[in-house]
């Protein structure tokens, strides 16, 4: 909504001032004002753009030692709220000896938040079974894996590769930007975010960082 905003009113604008111009006698005071706020909003968009890209930003300094599993956790307190509303169930598997990762505490939590409230979303468009299944396991050999895997509506294989490109949302109200910040995210940690179908419907997203090794 934040980034669609400033670009629907530049749109609205640009309509505007051609109408102020085509009168018969053109009106460049309003024409004026117009482009005055055609010029707020475009700055407005590229702050936001700025912000996303901030937050995607590689920076090293914010990277701590994590456990993967605590993060989890701490994001499925969060968003408790959410998951009884839509009368969804979830069942953890985690791996209680899972090594240590290393990365931006900030941005993993937004990867599993972002791939979460996805997930549902597309349990929310399903009657039932809806189960969230949240999974950690170390990956050989160097490597620690999160499995985040509902039972929701799946994913059209037609729109499968086009999933993780920015914009593109099957939501009237998405912005289609989650997957690939999460997916940005996820490969400036080294790693890899990908997605399968669930053997019994429903979608497997699935990303692999590397252990925190130590130094
Ligand atoms: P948005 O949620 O704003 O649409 P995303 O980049 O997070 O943006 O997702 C892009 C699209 O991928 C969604 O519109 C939806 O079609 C599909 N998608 C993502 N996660 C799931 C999921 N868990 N189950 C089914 N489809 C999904």
């Amino acid at each position: 909504h934040e980034i669609r905003q400033p670009l629907a009113s530049i749109v609205t604008n640009v309509d505007a001032a051609s109408r102020w111009m085509g009168r018969p006698t053109p009106d460049l005071d309003e024409v004026k004002a117009t482009l005055e706020q055609i010029h707020n909003s475009a700055y407005r968009a590229r702050d936001l753009i700025g912000s996303i890209r901030a937050m995607v930003k590689r920076d090293e300094r914010n990277r701590t030692a994590l456990d993967l599993n605590d993060l989890v956790r701490e994001v499925l307190a969060l968003m408790e709220g959410e998951l009884q509303r839509n009368r969804i169930s979830v069942e953890l598997d985690l791996d209680e000896h899972l090594p240590l990762t290393k990365g931006d505490r900030l941005q993993l939590q937004q990867v599993l938040t972002n791939l979460m409230t996805n997930a549902i979303e597309a349990m929310a468009e399903k009657k039932w079974p809806r189960i969230l299944r949240i999974k950690s396991a170390a990956e050989e050999p160097n490597g620690v894996l999160i499995s985040v895997a509902d039972t929701g509506k799946g994913i059209d294989p037609k729109i499968a590769d086009r999933i993780f490109n920015p914009l593109f949302t099957t939501k009237s109200n998405g912005m289609g930007l989650g997957l690939s910040i999460c997916r940005s995210i996820i490969e400036g940690h080294d790693g890899r975010l990908w997605v399968s179908a669930g053997a019994e419907g429903g979608s497997v997203f699935q990303f692999v960082l590397p252990a925190n090794v130590a130094s």
